[in-house]
């Protein structure tokens, strides 16, 4: 099999990439290095199964030979990212998927979008199961990557009954692992980073907010497993234990054994105070669920972060 991948120099899709190569498939990769970096797939260069192209994916994609997949992960990811890029992440989960949708179709491939939780907005519905159409604030800040996923999603939909197409859509909730950046801006890296180096703890609001964290190695199964035997229904991929913030935050001391104090910060606007995922329906369709509880998972990150550091 060869597939495309998008947002390749990405966490998420460079883990992809080692997952696909390390099956025996040959992986094209495609990435602006907006918020990925060349370090993420630097131990692939040479390898006879890679090929990188540097391109915005915004603009028209082209890819020489057959295709039998395209997996769709470009996009700032992190609301830090998100909010300082706000136009270069609506185009790309607009335009970026409509050509990414585009190549799929021209070449007969099957296609697998990498939307959010973030699609369920603030909740009101917990936890979020799939058929809950969110509460979402359009223009609010985070609008910016939350109307570009659900476009992204009805975008998809749209070429599967329209044209066909054979799609896939992935609803991941807040994943986390080696390689994220150190000034990624999400939570586990900002807590682990900020408890290696001694720095305070910066808690948003009161801490009361939840989240879910998956590992990626599970995260990474999850999506292999839609890919190749899942449906066009979106489907979540997280892990349903619950988390506040600063539960996490306490968590994160322990693991490190740092000194840190923890202070707060104020909470952004329109900042979801709960997320959990209902993943019945990846249970039944794919045999999936995750695997790797939250202090094993951190342990490796903590390790990863603490070589990057040194
Ligand atoms: P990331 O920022 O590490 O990776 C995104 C990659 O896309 C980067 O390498 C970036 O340079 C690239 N990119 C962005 N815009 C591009 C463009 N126009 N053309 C080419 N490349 C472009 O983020 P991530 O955590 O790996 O997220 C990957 C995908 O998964 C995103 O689509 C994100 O929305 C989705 N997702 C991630 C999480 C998570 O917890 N990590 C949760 C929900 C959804
Ligand atoms: N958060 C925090 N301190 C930080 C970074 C994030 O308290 O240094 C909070 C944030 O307000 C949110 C949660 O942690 O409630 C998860 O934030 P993240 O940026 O990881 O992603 P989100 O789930 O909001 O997309």
């Amino acid at each position: 099999m060869r597939v495309l991948i998008t947002g390749v120099a990405g966490f998420l899709g460079s883990h992809l990439a080692d997952r696909f190569i390390g099956a025996g498939h040959e992986v094209v990769g495609m990435d602006n290095f907006v918020t990925g970096s060349p370090d993420n797939i630097a131990h692939l260069t040479g390898n006879g199964r890679f090929a990188f192209f540097e391109h915005n994916v915004t603009n028209f994609i082209y890819v020489e030979g057959a295709l039998d997949g395209v997996l769709h992960f470009a996009s700032p990811a992190s609301p830090r990212d998100y909010l300082e890029l706000p136009i270069q992440t609506l185009k790309v989960g607009s335009l970026g998927t409509h050509k990414a949708l585009g190549i799929a179709k021209a070449k007969g491939a099957r296609f697998l979008l990498a939307s959010t939780s973030e699609v369920y907005g603030d909740p009101l519905v917990h936890p979020q199961p799939e058929g809950y159409w969110g509460n979402v604030n359009p223009v609010g800040p985070r609008g910016v990557y939350d109307e570009a996923k659900r476009f992204a999603e009805a975008m998809t939909m749209a070429y599967h009954r329209f044209h066909g197409l054979d799609t896939r859509i992935v609803r991941i909730f807040n994943t986390y692992g080696p390689r994220m950046r150190v000034r990624d801006g999400r939570v586990v890296s900002n807590f682990v980073v900020q408890a290696l180096k001694g720095e305070p703890l910066t808690v948003y609001g009161d801490g009361s907010q939840t989240r879910s964290f998956t590992y990626v190695d599970d995260l990474v199964d999850g999506i292999v497993r839609l890919f190749e035997r899942g449906t066009s229904e979106p489907v979540n991929l997280g892990n349903p234990n619950e988390f506040t913030v600063r539960q996490l935050a306490d968590l994160v001391l322990k693991l490190t054994g740092s000194r840190s104090r923890v202070v707060r910060e104020p909470l952004p606007q329109d900042d979801p105070k709960v997320r959990q995922p209902d993943i019945a329906r990846a249970r039944q369709a794919l045999g999936w669920e995750p695997k790797v509880q939250l202090e094993q998972g951190l342990e490796t990150t903590i390790a990863h972060f603490r070589r990057k550091l040194a």
